[in-house]
């Protein structure tokens, strides 16, 4: 008698729930009442009528989906006027747009590493970009800041590198010191790697990105992934760098050549956003205040991004926390291991641009009783 090859799968569950980390899947309806703080529609362009009218025109024009691999049929005019755009507003030579930003970021470190090459890895790294550098089958070092990067480039006996990190940190909100290890990366013959998900339309002059924050915009020894699915309000994804990177990545990148093109509503979607953005250069600021406004309200310090952090300890408090939230009208997200580490269960709460005064005022007042110290309660 032999066990059925799922079998394990129950025990497994159990363990799951045991530890506070089962998931659900919990359909959003149309037009739910209440306040979003767990969505990563930072510019509240996901439901903007122009961004809408964008992706309609698009599917009207161009059919639903793009039919094809972007190297046969998936590539429409459209595809190409987002990609002139979007490196002409980040201020960068070339941009190759993906399905998704988890794409980019595979299709980028795959193609621009390998094996004989070593990839330094921020120990604070997204999932697909860890991901991305296990695909790489490069050899991986894992680093904490600068230093260690140096470090690890210092030592390294191959002479291809990369280094890699995010520039906003998904969980956390904090910045990479981008500057400091642009410097190490230079001086080392490194190419570094910027995952800019969540810098994109909220971070540097006019929500360029946290790159052009510091003066990298464009550098020719730094390649910049991002979303089209945060601040952009809509899917997708794309690497940004010197041509000869995107190049490479049409005649190399798996993730880019064995899919199929972004939908067709992606790319109008994400067009007119962007468009948006450009024209309306007092958007990033607005969701900084915002940020400002909801880390004053949980009592947690000011981010420099739209993502506050607050940190609760094991992931039934947080899970408590954020379903009371729910009760009352506000959606935050909960992050529980493995997305983050044991012990440091958390709320994570993301700004919006477009949150009201009166918005803002609710959600103090249900801050102040969610995250009350026990004895208050
Ligand atoms: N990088 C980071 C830092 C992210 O937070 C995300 C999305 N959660 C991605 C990449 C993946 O982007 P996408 O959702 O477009 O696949």
């Amino acid at each position: 008698m032999v066990d059925h090859p799922l079998a394990w799968l129950d025990a497994h569950a159990d363990a799951r729930r045991a530890a506070g980390l089962r998931r659900e899947l919990r359909p959003r309806p149309a037009g739910e009442p209440g306040i979003d703080l767990a969505g990563n529609d930072y510019l509240g362009l996901t439901s903007d009528p122009r961004v809408v009218a964008g992706g309609i025109e698009a599917l009207r024009t161009w059919g639903a989906g793009s039919t094809g691999s972007r190297l046969v049929t998936g590539t429409t005019a459209l595809h190409a006027e987002l990609e002139r755009e979007l490196a002409a507003f980040c201020g960068v030579e070339s941009a190759l747009v993906f399905s998704s930003g988890y794409a980019a970021n595979l299709g980028a470190l795959t193609a621009l590493s390998g094996p004989g090459s070593l990839i330094v890895s921020d120990v604070a790294n997204h999932a697909s970009l860890v991901d991305a550098c296990r695909l790489s089958r490069a050899r991986i070092v894992v680093a904490d800041g600068p230093a260690a990067v140096d470090a690890a480039l210092a030592a390294r006996t191959e002479s291809r590198a990369l280094v890699v990190t995010d520039s906003v940190n998904s969980v956390d909100g904090g910045l990479a010191p981008l500057r400091a290890l642009h410097e190490v990366s230079r001086a080392r013959g490194a190419l570094l790697v910027v995952d800019e998900a969540h810098g994109l339309g909220v971070c540097g002059p006019g929500g360029r990105g946290l790159l052009a924050g510091v003066g990298l915009a464009g550098a020719d020894d730094v390649v910049a992934t991002v979303t089209l699915s945060k601040a952009l309000g809509s899917q997708g994804g794309a690497v940004l760098g010197p041509a000869a990177v995107t190049a490479h990545l049409v005649d190399t990148a798996r993730s880019f050549i064995f899919d199929t093109g972004l939908a067709p509503a992606c790319v109008g979607s994400a067009l007119a956003a962007l468009r948006v953005l450009a024209a309306t250069p007092s958007l990033p600021g607005a969701v900084l205040r915002a940020a400002a406004d909801l880390a004053a309200a949980a009592g947690v310090p000011v981010p420099e991004s739209s993502v506050v952090s607050v940190v609760l300890g094991e992931p039934e408090r947080a899970l408590a926390a954020a379903r009371r939230c729910a009760e009352l009208g506000v959606r935050v997200g909960c992050f529980r291991p493995p997305s983050v580490p044991v012990g440091t269960s958390r709320l994570r709460l993301t700004a919006r641009a477009t949150l009201t005064g009166d918005e803002l005022a609710h959600v103090r007042a249900v801050l102040a009783e969610v995250l009350a110290p026990a004895a208050a309660r």
